[in-house]
């Protein structure tokens, strides 16, 4: 298996499966002449198509129109079957910038025959994601205002909402803020920025939902949407996205 190695205090992690999510933000759904969704609507990559940020991709030659979509990544970090959707944030242990990078013409041809999609959504390097964030880190990162509300201090007890079941600070499990935006620059020009908040299903539902569908893996990656303002690259475009708070990640169109 050929995959990229997730180095974090937590341990190293080795991506079994991408599971992507599509059209979880209505104005996208709609850019792209779509339906808004009643369920998560679920495809994959393939591990070996991911890259860290600094990736340079290659445009198929069966493509004349590649676009960027950039998203938020969520790192699995306990399998996962059935899982409640309070379950399912505890699995959540980190989170990274990414890019699904979509053969659009490639597409809508497959989608206009009822074909599976992966011939547009499967390449080399059609998966960038920046380094990871522990949630943990992110709390410690973003919680210096919060810290007032939840009490970083040792005594703190208050802690139905957050706790879980470990014997942590509270401030560990905290998911990333959903008014973090999702900013995408190509070529220093901002191209996608929406907020996490946009998100149909948020990223517990979505892992319970999946869990449902099968056993997720530590190490597997999720995929949770992209905003509006999906569009075309061309050669030598330089693209920057970054969710609020996390890493940036960048790519060259080759
Ligand atoms: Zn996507």
């Amino acid at each position: 298996m050929s995959t990229i190695e997730i180095k974090t205090r937590k341990g190293t992690f080795y991506p079994g499966k991408v599971m992507c999510v599509g059209r979880n933000y209505e104005e996208h759904a709609k850019e792209l002449g779509n339906e808004v969704p009643e369920f998560p609507i679920f495809f994959m990559k393939p591990s070996s198509n991911l890259a860290f940020s600094g990736a340079e991709i290659e445009i198929p030659p069966y493509s004349d129109n590649m676009h960027y979509e950039t998203e938020l990544v969520l790192l699995i970090g306990k399998n996962l079957k059935n899982a409640s959707e309070t379950e399912a944030e505890e699995a959540i242990i980190g989170y990274a910038t990414g890019l699904d990078m979509t053969l659009r013409d490639q597409q809508d041809l497959l989608k206009d025959k009822g074909h599976p999609w992966e011939k547009a959504k499967c390449f080399d390097n059609a998966a960038v994601v920046s380094e990871f964030t522990l949630k943990e880190d992110l709390a410690e990162k973003t919680n210096s205002k919060a810290s007032e509300n939840f009490s970083g201090s040792e005594g703190f007890s208050g802690s139905e909402d957050f706790s879980g079941k470990e014997n942590r600070s509270t401030q560990n499990n905290l998911p990333i803020s959903l008014d973090s935006r999702i900013i995408l620059h190509v070529n220093g020009e901002v191209k996608q920025n929406g907020p996490l908040r946009d998100m149909i299903f948020k990223p517990a539902a979505i892992v319970a939902h999946l869990s449902k569908m099968m056993t997720i893996e530590e190490g597997d990656l999720i995929f949770t949407g992209t905003p509006a303002g999906v569009g075309k690259v061309n050669s030598g475009d330089k693209l920057v996205g970054q969710v609020e708070n996390l890493h940036h990640v960048s790519a060259t169109i080759l």
